[in-house]
């Protein structure tokens, strides 16, 4: 693909292909995979990443709201997908596109169980989410058999899985307090095998998860930030490949002599001659001020270029005295060569918060 002509968040599927290999190399060969595509797939293109994934084989996909689901669905994706974080409100759109809840307390398992029996649904798929230490959503252990009861009374919902969640998968000073949760989590599962008369999908690990504890793999696992190319950890990130690569052009350049400022507020003061280009991606297209005043680089040709000022909401300058470049050429903010995880950290940010901050002005393009 050519150099670009204006900004564009390129997806490589190739990338993502790579990323889905890897993890899978490190979960066993009958270990279910589950895909995390919420937020527009971590900001990339959630239809074009899930047709991939479902192209590849894996066996669930997980959005956060409903009307994620629903446009998975309208794109042609067939998989079970698990909603997240459903709302009463969304029921009978979840129905109506064979989407799957998490149930994640008594108030949300009861209006879901009477709107689907109103339908006259039949061994419906749900999944029931408990709480191991996130303190976030989901039931506790002491729920369990009130939930059996509610579940099996009748044969309205079927549970196709249970599942937990992470604090600190990441964060391997907290490996005590994640060996608690996967206990507990093991604790509500040998409860609820004993009480049901069908067998269940369980999973807890996400992306850092399924890398530092294969104790958690459970019979599932879901990974997100991995597919998308980083781990959390600089001896995962070289094996992953990121999958979004965003890109700009230079606009246009300014010689300033000392004593000049630069953009709004006059956020930067020239001490000396210095040539700054003026980029067309501001806060409106996902890189917030928190980028701004020098303390966060873009690539020019191969070189970093600081961001000069306050970070505009249509544009940023950056500094490139020393760079030989010209109006028109490419400027990569984060991708393979400067990766997202880096380029965050300038900002006490991580990459999740940056890859689902790119806004919808930004056109997507697949890499070819
Ligand atoms: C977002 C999310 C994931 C994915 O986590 P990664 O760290 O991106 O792999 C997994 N499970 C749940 C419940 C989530 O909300």
């Amino acid at each position: 693909m050519g150099k670009t002509k204006e900004t564009v968040l390129e997806i490589s599927l190739d990338a993502l292909e790579h990323n889905y290999n890897f993890i899978k190399s490190k979960i066993n060969s009958t270990t279910k995979f589950l895909a995390v595509a919420k937020a527009f797939a971590y900001g990339s293109d959630a239809c074009k990443i899930a047709t991939k994934l479902e192209s590849l084989g894996v066996n669930y996909f997980a959005v956060a709201y409903t009307k994620e689901g629903v446009e998975l669905r309208n794109a042609g994706i067939k998989t079970p997908i698990l909603v997240l974080h459903p709302q009463a409100i969304n029921f009978k759109t979840i129905l109506e596109y064979t989407l799957e809840p998490n149930l994640y307390s008594e108030k949300i398992l009861n209006a879901f169980l009477k709107i689907a029996k109103a339908e006259n649904k039949q061994n419906y798929p749900v999944h029931i989410k408990f709480n191991t230490g996130l303190n976030r959503l989901g039931f506790t252990i002491d729920s369990v058999s009130k939930i059996i009861k509610t579940v099996t009374e009748d044969n309205t919902l079927h549970i196709q899985s249970i599942f937990s969640h992470l604090a600190a998968s990441e964060d391997l000073n907290e490996k005590e307090f994640t060996k608690e949760q996967i206990k507990e989590f093991c604790k509500i599962k040998d409860e609820i095998e004993k009480l049901l008369p069908y067998s269940i999908l369980t999973h807890m690990a996400n992306t850092s998860g399924i890398l530092n504890y294969p104790e958690a793999h459970f019979s599932m696992v879901r990974s997100g930030i991995g597919l998308y190319g980083y781990g959390n950890n600089p001896n995962f990130d070289k094996f992953l490949k990121p999958v979004a690569t965003l890109k700009t052009i230079i606009s246009q350049k300014h010689i300033l002599e000392p004593g000049k400022s630069v953009g709004y507020n006059r956020g930067f003061i020239t001490d000396k001659k210095i040539i700054t280009a003026t980029l067309p991606i501001g806060h409106a297209d996902g890189i917030g001020r928190q980028y701004g005043q020098g303390k966060t680089y873009v690539m020019v040709n191969g070189k970093k270029a600081l961001i000069v000022g306050n970070v505009c909401m249509d544009m940023i300058m950056i500094n490139v005295t020393n760079i030989d470049c010209e109006e028109g050429d490419e400027v990569i903010i984060f991708g393979p060569e400067q990766s997202a995880e880096d380029f965050a950290k300038t900002a006490n940010s991580i990459s999740y918060e940056l890859l689902t901050s790119i806004s919808s002005r930004v056109k997507r393009q697949i890499k070819i």
